[in-house]
């Protein structure tokens, strides 16, 4: 029970990596407020079974847990957020900026609008939630901040132009907040996941998979859990020590 009466924000909780991140919290002992946001589809995920589903999960852990719909683009609807968590948590230690989402294309192909929505959701959401959330933790002088990047921010990848983009900004965004906060005793780390089997590389086909699993040294897909572990880790005291740094999650294709 490492994260005894913390109390963590998780965007895009609902289903994924991040689902994994708030049960591994959770697990730890921690009170969660996750966001949702399927502006695909009709409705909102927070009301989905999905949703009810992690909430009931996490319930089991005997500990707190809310969720909350909210576009991780929007800076007004972080600033709802940021004020539901503090009124149903009464505080905040750990920010876990995870929402992102993909709009793959060669860059001949891609939209104006394919990169504005790839960029604000997967970089301005970082900015977005540490511009709200750090304020409390200056005043307590402690936080722990994770951002969710991707080894394709690190080492690039054809055909995601806006998503490799959006990842290394929030790459050079964790450095430079960490040095920021640091007097603050806030530490701001990011976590680089590589090939980790979700709804968002569900739609590869086989060839595709095949062609990253040939770079993977360790030769297996990721589980949400292997990244939820760092996660954890990170927001832990355990981690005290260790600010700006990102680490890759990724069975070894980046080093
Ligand atoms: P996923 O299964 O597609 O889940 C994406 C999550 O982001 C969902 O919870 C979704 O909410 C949320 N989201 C999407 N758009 C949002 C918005 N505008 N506002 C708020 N929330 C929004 O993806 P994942 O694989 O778990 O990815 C999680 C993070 O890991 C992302 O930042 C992704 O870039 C990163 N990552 C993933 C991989 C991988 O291989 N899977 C590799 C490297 C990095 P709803 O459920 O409500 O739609």
């Amino acid at each position: 029970m490492k994260l005894q009466n913390k109390k963590a924000l998780v965007t895009g909780g609902s289903r994924g990596i991040g689902r994994a991140i708030v049960l591994e919290l959770a697990k730890n002992g921690c009170d969660i407020v996750f966001t949702c946001y399927s502006p695909d589809e009709a409705g909102c995920r927070c009301d989905s079974e999905a949703s009810k589903l992690v909430e009931s999960e996490v319930e089991a852990y005997g500990v707190k847990v809310f969720s909350i719909k909210a576009d991780a683009s929007s800076f007004s609807d972080a600033e709802k957020t940021l004020n539901f968590t503090l009124e149903k948590l009464g505080g905040l230690d750990i920010l876990v900026n995870n929402a992102g989402i993909t709009k793959d294309n060669l860059l001949l192909r891609m939209t104006e609008d394919d990169f504005d929505l790839v960029i604000s959701t997967n970089l301005k959401s970082v900015f977005n939630y540490t511009k709200v959330a750090v304020k409390s933790m200056m005043s307590q002088r402690y936080g722990k901040i994770i951002n969710i990047a991707s080894v394709v921010g690190i080492i690039g990848n054809a055909g995601q132009a806006n998503y490799v983009a959006s990842k290394a900004g929030v790459i050079g965004f964790t450095k430079a907040t960490a040095k920021e906060f640091a007097s603050r005793n806030i530490t701001v780390n990011a976590v680089a996941p590589g090939f980790i089997s979700t709804n968002m590389t569900g739609s590869l086909n086989d060839k595709q998979k095949e062609a990253i699993l040939a770079v993977v040294p360790l030769k297996r897909t990721g589980t949400p859990e292997d990244i939820a572990r760092v996660v954890s880790f990170l927001a832990s005291a355990d981690a005290d020590y260790l600010t700006g740094q990102v680490i890759s999650v990724d069975g070894g294709m980046a080093m």
